[in-house]
């Protein structure tokens, strides 16, 4: 099926849907400098990103750089665009065919939940031994088919939202799901290598959800070392680069990410350093003013976990040149490869 429609999912998970929309979408929270290992990438156009080579000195070279702030100022985060709630961790609903209001006569198909789908493995040997890394493949294939289930509102602690959402897509149909799932059984293989023991959310292996909630549940039931969620955006054509998303500070309700914004910080920024530094892929060009950075206080993945946690958008779906990227099962390889290598740095600090 293809998710038709322009560009109806808007940025995924959390921007508005509003098509081609050059990057803007309200938020409190505005990024920092970024400690950034280097690596030569290209530079997006308008982005101040500064990286430093640790020229001549490859070898331990990892120079740290401080890149500028963006100066762009908070806007309210609720003028979010579009149909109530808009966004989340998932990709505004996109429409192709199934009604994301759905009707509610909602089948009583039960997700195939409550025990969490994978099981850990790994938990060898290894410099990642004893560690425990949970995964959370961002959306699930089945998502679509189930409208009445994801769209039902779960309480994030400072709001409520959509259960989970569909996730976006390239032009050409390769849905986000699909995407998710590919790169984070990558990242499980390279972990466990690590003596890692690795949880999945979900692993294509339910009808739909989980819903954020309970993906954020599992990582800390789990008592996750660290914890991370992977999607791909999908904002207008021109959009490009990744970044990655860092829990702002919110005690609200059942949420209280306080003990976690400093380690999630850290773990963040070793994964965006990384995977900038093995994937070549850019920092956003419309998220985060060049730092491949942003924070964000609305998203239930973040607001509800304990443990250190971090969302990354790989890319932008609907641009023609990172979907090449996030096509090409040699790029998720690698993009898989610059995710294990920011965890990995920072489990063994
Ligand atoms: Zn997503």
């Amino acid at each position: 099926m293809s998710y038709e429609g322009p560009d109806p999912d808007g940025f995924d998970d959390y921007y508005n849907n509003a098509p081609g929309n050059p990057g803007r979408r309200p938020r409190g929270t505005r990024t920092r400098p970024l400690l950034i290992t280097t690596a030569a990438c290209a530079v997006a156009a308008g982005a101040i990103w500064v990286v430093t080579q640790a020229v001549g000195g490859s070898g331990g070279g990892d120079t740290a750089k401080v890149l500028p702030a963006p100066s762009r100022s908070a806007t309210s985060p609720t003028s979010a665009t579009s149909s109530a709630g808009a966004s989340d961790e998932a990709d505004a609903k996109e429409p192709n065919g199934s009604p994301s209001k759905a009707p509610s006569t909602a089948s009583p198909s039960a997700p195939a939940s409550s025990k969490t789908p994978s099981k850990p493995a790994g938990g060898g040997t290894g410099p990642l031994a004893g560690k425990v890394v949970v995964i959370d493949p961002g959306h699930n294939p089945g998502n679509f088919r189930h409208p009445a289930d994801i769209n039902r509102q779960v309480n994030v602690g400072n709001a409520t939202k959509e259960c989970d959402t569909t996730g976006t897509s390239t032009n050409a149909g390769y849905t986000e799901a699909q995407f998710t799932l590919d790169v984070s059984r990558r990242l499980r293989t390279l972990l466990q290598e690590q003596g890692a023991t690795v949880k999945f959310t979900q692993n294509g292996d339910r009808a739909w959800g989980p819903c954020v909630t309970e993906r954020a549940a599992i990582g800390n039931q789990a008592g996750a070392d660290a914890a991370i969620s992977v999607h791909a955006d999908g904002s207008g054509a021109g959009n490009r680069g990744f970044h990655v998303i860092l829990p702002a500070s919110v005690h609200a309700g059942s949420a209280d990410t306080r003990p976690i914004v400093a380690s999630s910080r850290d773990l963040g920024e070793r994964v965006a350093g990384k995977f900038l530094q093995v994937t070549g892929q850019p920092p956003s060009n419309y998220i985060g003013g060049g730092t491949g950075l942003d924070t964000r206080a609305d998203l239930g993945g973040l607001n509800l976990s304990t443990v250190p946690k971090v969302f990354i958008e790989c890319g932008n779906m609907r641009d023609a040149q990172d979907a090449a990227r996030l096509t090409s099962g040699t790029w998720r390889q690698k993009a898989a490869q610059g995710l294990s290598e920011g965890i990995v740095s920072f489990l063994r600090g």
